[in-house]
């Protein structure tokens, strides 16, 4: 379950679809948001494909603790480390794209 053929982040991640790369290590890659909600939104993958936080939670914790260190670094870059972070989970929480991806959004004061 490395890669899933029809898989938009996968292609972003193999560098089959172009993105704006902000982070890349062996394991995680991180891109700019195409809509961004905030003045900085990054979106973080896990390089390896699973459907939701979950999924990869349930399969590779540690995995899933490093994405989260990679989020802090890219808001303490951005905006001293403050950040929302979020994972939507299912069609109906608005889950469009069922690799999983952490949403950053910093870059500014939000909204609460
Ligand atoms: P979701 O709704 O699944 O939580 O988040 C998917 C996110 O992917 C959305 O914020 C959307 O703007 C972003 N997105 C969708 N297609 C692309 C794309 O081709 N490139 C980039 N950089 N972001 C995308
Ligand atoms: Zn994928």
């Amino acid at each position: 379950m490395s890669e899933s053929n029809d898989c938009l982040f996968c292609k972003i991640i193999a560098g089959e679809v172009p993105s704006s790369k902000v982070y890349e290590d062996d394991a995680v890659y991180a891109f700019n948001d195409i809509n961004p909600k905030a003045k900085v939104h990054v979106l973080v993958v896990p390089k390896q494909h699973y459907a939701n936080v979950a999924e990869f939670a349930a399969a590779d914790p540690a995995g899933l603790a490093h994405l989260i260190e990679v989020a802090q670094r890219i808001a303490d870059d951005a905006y001293h480390g403050a950040y929302r972070l979020v994972f939507n989970t299912g069609l109906d929480a608005g889950q469009t794209v069922f690799h999983v991806h952490a949403h950053v959004m910093t870059g500014e004061k939000l909204d609460e």
